[in-house]
């Protein structure tokens, strides 16, 4: 397969939204860095995608270890000098986490650990490289279950999802997409929350009614976002979602 020139990492691309999300850029005709903490998985992973025509290479990162985080940006400046499009993928639920009254502690550290402050250093890392880019784009990986908004909602279909850690970690990266999109104003690079709504994944036992094709095409839209790209935004299933 021909590719444009283009460049993306998403982490967390060996299973799940991530993988598929990576297929997608591959398809049109992205080059598609797989980012994945455990290196079989990765390596499995970009095989698949290479087996399609797709140019995929395996990224080792961890969003728990710095110094991976670090060898990862490194190696994109030395091969490719930019990044086009970064997609926050990686994310993680815990067993022990739940309402106000039961979540653990430690628990919440963990996600919040992966979730928002993984996620931040991958993003303060990359965003040399996404500035070098003609027009970077960055995609987090959000949920509605982060929306304050639906959490003290009895209405919405989210309410019952009461989940302590993993909301307020969503939330919190949804900061970061506000700050970071405040800190890109005036530059052609654009970074937004996307929600992909509820997907058959490991993350939920697959009890979503999405399939992951269906989960990834707006996280894909927004990635591929043109000049008229929008920044700052909160979006599920082309909707704006309430913070
Ligand atoms: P998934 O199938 O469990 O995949 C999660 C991916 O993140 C895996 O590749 C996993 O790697 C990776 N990951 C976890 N911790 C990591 C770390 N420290 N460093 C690097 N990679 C790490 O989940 P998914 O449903 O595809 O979720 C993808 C994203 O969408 C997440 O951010 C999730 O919060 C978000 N989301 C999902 C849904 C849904 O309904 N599924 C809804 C809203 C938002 P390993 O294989 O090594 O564990």
């Amino acid at each position: 397969m021909t590719t444009d020139g283009r460049v993306a990492l998403v982490t967390g691309a060996n299973k799940g939204i991530g993988h598929e999300i990576a297929r997608q850029l591959g398809v049109a005709g992205i080059t598609v860095l797989v980012g994945a903490r455990d290196a079989d998985r990765g390596k499995a992973a970009a095989n698949e995608l290479r087996q399609l025509g797709i140019d995929a290479r395996n990224m080792p990162l961890d969003l728990n270890d710095e110094q991976s985080i670090l060898e990862a940006a490194r190696t994109i400046e030395r091969d490719f000098g930019k990044l086009d499009i970064l997609v926050n993928n990686a994310g993680v639920t815990d067993p022990e986490d739940g309402v106000p009254s039961i979540a653990s502690t430690s628990a919440l550290r963990r996600i919040m650990e992966t979730n928002f402050i993984g996620t931040h250093a991958v993003s303060k890392a990359m965003l040399p490289l996404v500035k070098q880019a003609p027009a970077g784009r960055i995609v987090n990986l959000s949920s509605s279950l982060g929306s304050l908004t639906l959490n003290g909602d009895p209405t919405s279909t989210y309410y019952a999802a009461q989940l302590l850690g993993y909301n307020a970690s969503k939330a919190a990266l949804n900061m970061l997409t506000v700050q970071l999109s405040e800190e890109l104003r005036g530059t052609p690079a654009t970074v937004n929350s996307i929600s992909p709504g509820f997907v058959k994944t490991d993350l939920n036992g697959h009890t979503g009614h999405l399939s992951v094709e269906e989960g990834a095409r707006l996280p894909v839209q927004f990635a591929l976002q043109g000049d008229d790209a929008v920044s700052g935004q909160f979006v599920e299933a082309g909707a704006q979602t309430p913070w």
